[in-house]
């Protein structure tokens, strides 16, 4: 893994502006110079903010009630969130988006990594902004294009692109000479994959900038942060090597995604994978603590005679947020039947959480429903026998056991001498 060849791997990471305000505005094109807010759930916090609303001050994650006197003074435009909304527009900008990339990775409610390789260096921009003129002409959302050899550098292309409004909604660090200062000036917490632990121990040890981190020697940030860290350092010098949800993207969002080892055309066994995803993902959202408000589905298909592929994507908002699987699954597979095609050959499927707040949030808010203690439970010792045991030793019958979908490495067993994450434990 270490000695994996550079390769002319080239991501666009393509990030929808502002997203729920903006899918409001779509609707409401009176309002296109007005401030406009959404709230969370039950119309607690500000979860989205218009640019006019982040220019007269408007903060971040407020409850309504602290910012009433700014929000009259300034005109703001209030909306209560409406997921439905949001996750019907999502699916407009990926179909948008397969027009122009054969890979498209939606990695949350309003992001997606696009594989632009084949496209020559020069013309990377170019494409960029007739992606973000296209996204806009046809679904009325702006988007911020970064592109990059490594979705790590993406993710920060689009961060500097999406400050500067002279790079027109796209740009790309693909061979820039002014990659170093970027990379200075991007803070180690920043980066895509670095998530609030690692960033601690690389402050520690005083690194604080993504620069030192891609110059740091890696067998030294191997040992500070394991392999996965590792690989971060490795994607900060342009080479790709971290999947998508091999990265901590924090607190926003959680995935799980993989393609299939042969075309799946049966309901059945797409439900089987739907469900493993949906059970894995729930497993890594135990993990943290939280619960989810809503969960989005995508499948991809093979196409014969064009590399383009039938975007398809379906999203769900919880009448409450939860954590329970055997609901979680129930959800996705309402959604796979409402994509699902006979006849079609589907290469991939994925699924995605949004919308996640920390559970005793939620155990905290007199008016939402509170989880069933014996559904908490069962929770716990299916995610303590799966830690113990190897993950799918306990499942859902709804994941299947013979699981023929699976890409064939995944039956391997542990890559002991090459992998260092996947080193045997000894207790
Ligand atoms: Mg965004």
């Amino acid at each position: 893994m270490l000695e994996k060849k550079e390769t002319e791997t080239r991501f666009g990471l393509v990030d929808c502006n502002n997203f729920y305000a903006s899918c409001e505005r779509v609707f409401r094109p009176d309002l296109v110079t007005t401030p406009i807010v959404v709230l969370s759930n039950n119309d607690g916090c500000i979860v989205s903010r218009s640019a006019e609303a982040k220019a007269v001050g408007i903060p971040m994650a407020k409850p309504l009630f602290k910012v009433r006197d700014e929000i009259r003074r300034h005109g703001v435009q209030v909306f209560s969130s409406n997921y439905t909304l949001y996750g019907d527009m999502s699916r407009r900008v990926m179909e948008v988006l397969s027009q122009f990339s054969p890979e498209v990775d939606p990695y949350s409610i309003d992001e997606a990594f696009i594989d632009l390789s084949g496209v020559a260096d020069d013309k990377l921009e170019e494409l960029g902004r007739q992606i973000r003129n296209t996204v806009m002409k046809w679904t009325g959302i702006p988007v911020t294009i970064g592109i990059a050899p490594s979705r790590t550098l993406a993710k920060i292309a689009a961060g500097v692109a999406k400050k500067d409004p002279s790079f027109r909604g796209a740009f790309s660090v693909v061979n820039h000479p002014g990659l170093p200062d970027i990379l200075r000036e991007t803070p180690v917490e920043d980066i895509w994959g670095i998530g609030r632990g690692f960033a601690d121990r690389l402050r520690q040890q005083r690194v604080t900038n993504a620069w030192q981190l891609s110059q740091a020697n890696l067998e030294w940030v191997r040992r500070t942060l394991t392999v996965i860290g590792m690989r971060s350092a490795q994607e900060l010098r342009g080479i790709s090597c971290l999947d998508l949800d091999e990265a901590d993207a924090g607190k926003r969002s959680l995935m799980f995604t993989r393609s299939f080892g042969h075309p799946v055309t049966e309901l059945a066994e797409l439900e089987e994978a739907v469900s493993f995803y949906t059970a894995r993902c729930a497993e890594k959202l135990r993990a943290k603590g939280m619960v989810t408000g809503m969960m989005t589905l995508f499948i991809r298909d093979f196409q014969e005679k064009s590399w383009r592929t039938n975007a398809m994507q379906s999203s769900v908002a919880f009448p409450e947020p939860t954590d329970f699987t055997p609901d979680l699954i129930r959800y996705m597979q309402t959604e796979l039947k409402k994509l699902y095609r006979p006849g079609l050959r589907y290469k991939k499927a994925g699924v995605f959480m949004t919308e996640l707040i920390p559970k005793d949030q939620l155990q905290l808010s007199l008016f939402a429903k509170q989880p069933r203690k014996e559904d908490q439970r069962l929770m716990k010792v299916i995610d303590e026998l799966n830690e113990k045991m190897g993950k799918g030793t306990v499942f859902s019958g709804k994941e299947g056991s013979d699981q023929a979908w699976h890409m064939k490495s995944e039956f391997r067993s542990p890559r002991y001498s090459t992998n260092w994450s996947e080193l045997p434990v000894v207790r």
